[in-house]
């Protein structure tokens, strides 16, 4: 062979003797909806998933051979093309995955490029882990003249003549620092050699045996360690009552994925509240999973991505984003909690987590399991139609009852001007408190008051790049927006009539119930969480950990108190505004508020002690307060699915939202107004709109919305692109898709 196959980035001296470069087509993580043809001779040649170095634009950029036969249909004269520089040094994007990025694309309207992207979104994971310095021991004695210590010792000793360690394992196993460790290197006690480092994830140990499971528990447990041996894509809802075990459940289909070396993805929708989760898995299997969210550092995403081509990490948790991971070899997909609305991602790509879960599954050819107390109207649809199996589990975990729910009539019973805690639940908590046991406040509102407002002129304080208030916040003290982050220092008179003391924050966020709790209980000890808290996750999971041990007798917070805690002493949960929710007129508002009520309740009397919800509401006659209260579940659902069906909403049938914005509110209205005359005219679908958002500006931006409604049997995607490609849009003016809207606003 001649020599520049050895040097895979050396192409341009053509000898006549070698055979003609061969045609690839490499699909780039830009937003184009097409790969492109390149000539490669590469040695051995490439193959499709490989990435690949490519002239591009001028520049040099990485892509993925998306196919190794492009056909005859490529236009493009072989003499125009470019070469392939050089493949990187990675393991290829397995077929399935990639066949996911494609499905994705087509089903969000998405270009496969920003797909793909996705997928490639550490372009350091690309090349090999540069070699790592290991220290091994020079000789069994103690050198002549070295000066020894106690951590000097233990480093020497921990130390082998032949298998080479880390420096910071090194010191770890030794109790050490890492100066140590230099410091012997230096002084030729031990010698630095270069190494593979080792596997960044331990394999989880499939045989540990759980706890004995329960009669439902093993029942539900055997079946989906039927399907996973078995093999091939199948979809199963696991539908329990919260703290039925759900989790010992599908932790059994984890270890028969394991046991058959396949791997594990299991997708949680509010990653930074999965500190209990992580003990518990560490508890069942020995070890930790591989974290995938968008926290992580540059250097540990670079970890997992590889970790997760190679096959080394062996389960991963994460938020939805972990579905684009490179996963050769998947046997299990776990969407824990799968009626969450942080499921669906709003922003760049539009796409339901749960939905592509199932559909990687497909790819895959495994299992996919959907986890919920309270499943989406949409998953229980699927199981009586057939498509998706069920299992159930009736009952809480050892014998604990569920909580008894109770309306406080606020109408009646409601608190004086000023106060946001009606006497009946004071009350309650008096007694929970007396028991020495502990309470719970729910409230979906962060900050101290969603708005202000002065009392002389009546000006309200909003944002002034987005349709909103500006919420108050005591610590620090500010106004701020939610949409954008927009800000002001408290301020002290009104800007628009000039007069002081006229300010009045109205209406409660979670710390003015930590205020009024506080008047109240002066003596009780009490913390606040909320998605927007100081210290973040690392915050919360000490709370939560404070709340466990009892450190904390009450504790305040928004819909993340809502999820999966099992808090063993929580006896009592108060909803402060029942109702809040349901305001709004969105399809699903009476879906999510039981779900996000049934959920909070959840938290309540999940040991011995039986537990006591109040929900304080105006409306207790409201369908979803019925339900809350009987727990009736399937009832609601069912009531919901007869009105849904009657009015053709979701999912009897299908949504798509187009969403036009822009800095120039008269351009978004005149192309608003131009999709709407170039809409498909075709049987069965309606177009409503175009109208202005009701979030009309954000970010500064003017948002106006249409909405397509079509029959089940319409290929939307398709119908919605072709409507779109008809429509000629000015550069600054941006239409986004989004198949299937869960947001209206
Ligand atoms: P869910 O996910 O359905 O809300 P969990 O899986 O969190 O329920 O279980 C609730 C509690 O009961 C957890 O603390 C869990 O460890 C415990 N638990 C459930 N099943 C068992 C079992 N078979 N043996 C021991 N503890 C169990
Ligand atoms: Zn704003």
């Amino acid at each position: 062979m001649p020599s520049r196959h050895t040097s895979s980035s050396q192409h341009s001296c053509t000898h006549p003797t070698d055979p003609p470069p061969r045609r690839v087509r490499v699909m780039l993580p830009l937003p184009l909806d097409c790969a492109y043809d390149y000539l490669e001779d590469l040695d051995p040649p490439l193959t499709e998933g490989e990435f690949v170095r490519v002239p591009f634009a001028a520049r040099e950029r990485t892509g993925c051979v998306w196919s190794c036969h492009p056909g005859s249909g490529s236009a493009v004269d072989v003499k125009k093309l470019k070469h392939v520089i050089a493949r990187r040094d990675a393991p290829p994007l397995p077929a399935d995955a990639a066949c996911f990025i494609d499905w994705t694309a087509t089903y969000t309207c998405a270009p496969v490029g920003s797909v793909l992207r996705m997928a490639m979104s550490v372009p350091q994971a690309l090349d090999p882990q540069a070699n790592m310095t290991g220290y091994v021991r020079v000789e069994d004695t103690v050198p002549q003249g070295l000066r020894m210590t106690a951590a000097r010792v233990r480093v020497l000793d921990a130390a082998s003549r032949d298998v080479p360690l880390g420096a910071t394992e090194l010191a770890r196993r030794a109790g050490a620092g890492t100066s140590v460790v230099r410091g012997l290197a230096k002084a030729g006690a031990l010698a630095r050699v270069a190494c593979v480092s080792p596997p960044s994830f331990a394999t989880p140990d499939s045989w540990r045996v759980g706890p004995s499971l329960s009669t439902d528990q093993e029942t539900a447990a055997q079946e989906l360690r039927c399907k996973v041996n078995t093999g091939g894509f199948s979809v199963t809802l696991l539908d329990g009552v919260t703290g039925s075990g759900k989790t010992e459940v599908y932790f059994e289909a984890v270890a028969a994925t394991l046991k058959r070396s396949k791997q594990v993805l299991v997708l949680v929708p509010e990653i930074t509240l999965t500190g209990q989760w992580l003990e518990r898995f560490t508890e069942r299997f020995g070890v930790a999973p591989a974290p995938w969210h968008s926290d992580l550092t540059q250097k540990k995403r670079r970890t997992v991505w590889r970790a997760v081509a190679e096959h080394s990490a062996h389960v991963v948790v994460g938020a939805r984003s972990a579905l684009f991971l490179p996963f050769p070899s998947l046997g299990l997909v776990v969407v824990d909690e799968e009626h969450e609305a942080a499921y669906k991602q709003e922003e760049g790509v539009i796409y339901h987590a749960r939905d592509m879960a199932v559909v990687r599954g497909r790819e895959a050819a495994c299992l996919v399991v959907l986890v919920s107390a309270t499943p989406s109207l949409e998953t229980t649809v699927n199981v009586e139609e057939g498509r998706y199996d069920r299992v159930y589990l009736p009952d809480r975990h050892g014998g604990a009852i569920m909580p008894q729910v109770e309306a406080i009539d606020m109408r009646r019973e409601g608190p004086k001007a000023g106060q946001w805690l009606s006497p009946p639940l004071r009350k309650a908590l008096a007694r929970t408190f007396a028991r020495g046991e502990q309470a719970m406040l729910f409230l979906n509102r962060r900050g101290y008051a969603p708005l202000t407002l002065c009392r002389g002129c009546g000006h309200r304080f909003s944002c002034p790049n987005c349709t909103a208030w500006l919420v108050t916040h005591h610590k620090p003290a500010r106004l701020i927006c939610h949409h954008c982050g927009y800000c002001l220092p408290p301020p002290e008179f009104c800007p628009q009539c000039g007069v002081g003391d006229t300010l009045a924050a109205c209406g409660p966020g979670v710390d003015r119930i930590a205020e009024e709790t506080e008047s109240l209980f002066p003596d009780r000890r009490w913390a606040v969480m909320s998605s927007d808290m100081t210290g973040g996750a690392q915050a919360a999971a000490e709370i939560l950990t404070q709340v466990r041990d009892h450190e904390i007798d009450l504790l305040i917070g928004t819909q993340i108190i809502a999820k999966g805690h099992h808090l063993p002493g929580l006896t009592l949960v108060g909803v402060v505004d029942a109702d809040l929710g349901l305001a709004g007129g969105d399809l699903r508002a009476g879906e999510r508020t039981f779900q996000l009520l049934h959920q909070v309740a959840g938290r309540a009397g999940r040991e011995s002690q039986p537990g006591k919800v109040y929900l304080q509401t105006y409306m207790p006659e409201h369908p979803v307060m019925e339900a809350l209260i009987s727990g009736n579940r399937d009832a609601f659902f069912e009531a919901e699915a007869v009105q849904r069906r009657r009015f053709g909403l979701p999912p009897f049938e299908r949504m798509a939202a187009v969403i036009i914005s822009g800095h120039s509110a008269a351009s978004v209205e005149t192309t608003a107004r131009h999709l709407r005359r170039a809409a498909p005219r075709e049987n069965g679908v309606d177009i409503l709109g175009p109208a202005p958002a009701p979030l009309t500006v954000l970010h500064g931006r003017t948002r106006w919305r249409l909405l397509l409604k079509a029959p089940r049997r319409v290929n939307v995607p398709e119908l919605v692109k072709n409507w779109l490609r008809a429509v000629k849009v000015p550069a600054h003016v941006r239409v986004h898709i989004d198949i299937d809207p869960h947001s209206f606003l």
